[in-house]
């Protein structure tokens, strides 16, 4: 620290800039989703900019040829969970970080308190599944969350705040629908998505759009105008760039944020479904009370020929059509779903844990009066690790 008595420390540079505030950028929690192409590119500028409190989330492995746009990994990197090798390298470019790799599909095991952990939200994904899901868990949460795209050469960046339309989903078309339906059976089992990953990119775009995306965090963070609801294109062949303006969908089934939250200090390993219930019935002050999940919850499957049924808990989605077929005579089974709990059901015995949802969710408790939104806060260390810590 020899030169920051001459004023001279890492960052002097980027105090220079009237409006800066390294304290502000040390302090926010941002949450990471993706370390591809894009991913790499956020996550070195976010390092670089002097952010320390990451959550990076990724499922996947990485691949040889993942290696010409990523600068974060290297070659020795290949098989190992891009999340993991995504915070190590975090840490070699800013050593004060504190980075907390999830190796998760972020539709079907990322709870919303992770959602609810953050500050801000960057994505840099290549699918609208994912984006959809993030796009209404930031609304629900409150949480603004900033979207990059790339194909070939060309880009969009763009920034949804949450309580103002429209946001992502109110940009989907015809088109974009039927692309998602695709995904789901007729009966609730996914489809392997075999085109996922395959998008051609280049490194060049993901630093321009990637770069936009963390410039356009850093100004929201500051207070300064964003491209809010709008989005920032840029083609890289003639190198036009161009700001679009979206329309709000009045049925876009985004806009719906959580009620206030009662935040338990217990994990979710330590209430049963029951419990729970009846905490929130005592809360809202009647019998008459719903406990909804996050998500819909495959609870069973039955065979129409032979008759078999098996219990699954777990997230519609998760599950793949292949699966679906009875073990026994090859019939596909039907898939019976739960969304919630309102008292009696047999499973209610289960644990948080047990019903197929992932850690750090939220359970909603809806009277007709009221709801409540309930957090097991015992789980944070068991998903933000050392993200979690709370500085103050
Ligand atoms: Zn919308
Ligand atoms: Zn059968």
């Amino acid at each position: 620290m020899a030169g920051s008595e001459m004023g001279e420390d890492r960052y002097s540079r980027l105090r220079l800039i009237p409006w800066w505030d390294q304290a502000r950028i040390a302090a926010c929690r941002v949450l990471v989703i993706g370390a591809g192409a894009l991913g790499n590119e956020i996550l070195k500028n976010l390092a670089l900019l002097g952010f320390r409190r990451v959550v990076v989330v990724d499922l996947d492995r990485i691949e040889l040829s993942n290696l010409s746009r990523t600068i974060l990994y290297r070659k020795e990197d290949v098989g190992e969970l891009k999340a993991v090798a995504a915070a190590r390298a975090y840490r070699t470019l800013n050593e004060e970080a504190l980075v907390q790799p999830i190796a998760a599909h972020v539709i079907h095991d990322c709870g919303l308190g992770l959602f609810e952990w953050a500050d801000v939200i960057l994505a840099g994904l290549d699918n609208r599944e994912a984006r959809l899901w993030i796009n209404r868990a930031a609304w629900k949460v409150g949480r603004p969350w900033i979207d990059g795209a790339i194909e070939g050469i060309n880009g969009v960046a763009r920034v949804f705040l949450p309580g103002h339309a429209p946001c992502y989903e109110c940009t989907l078309g015809e088109v974009d629908w039927a692309i998602l339906e695709r995904r789901m059976s007729c009966n609730l089992l996914a489809h392997r998505s075999d085109a996922e990953g395959k998008v051609p990119t280049t490194p060049t775009i993901s630093s321009i759009i990637a770069g936009i995306q963390v410039q356009e965090a850093v100004k929201l963070l500051h207070g300064l105008p964003t491209l809010a609801s709008r989005g920032f294109v840029f083609e890289g062949l003639n190198h036009t760039s161009y700001v679009v303006e979206y329309t709000e969908n009045p049925d876009c089934m985004s806009h719906y944020t959580l009620p206030a939250l009662a935040r338990l200090a217990e994990s979710s390993a330590e209430w049963t479904v029951e419990q729970l219930w009846q905490r929130a019935q005592r809360d809202l002050g009647t019998h008459e009370v719903v406990l909804e999940f996050s998500r819909d919850v495959i609870w069973r499957l039955l065979c129409p020929r032979c008759g078999a049924v098996e219990e699954r808990f777990a997230a519609v989605g998760s599950v793949l059509y292949d699966e679906g077929a009875c073990s026994c005579d090859g019939q596909q089974r039907v898939v019976e779903t739960i969304h919630g709990y309102t008292g009696g059901e047999a499973w209610g015995s289960r644990k948080l844990t047990e019903l197929g949802l992932p850690l750090l969710d939220i359970f909603v408790a809806r009277s007709s009066e009221r709801e409540i939104g309930y957090l097991p806060e015992g789980d944070r260390a068991a998903v933000l690790g050392v993200a979690g810590a709370e500085a103050k």
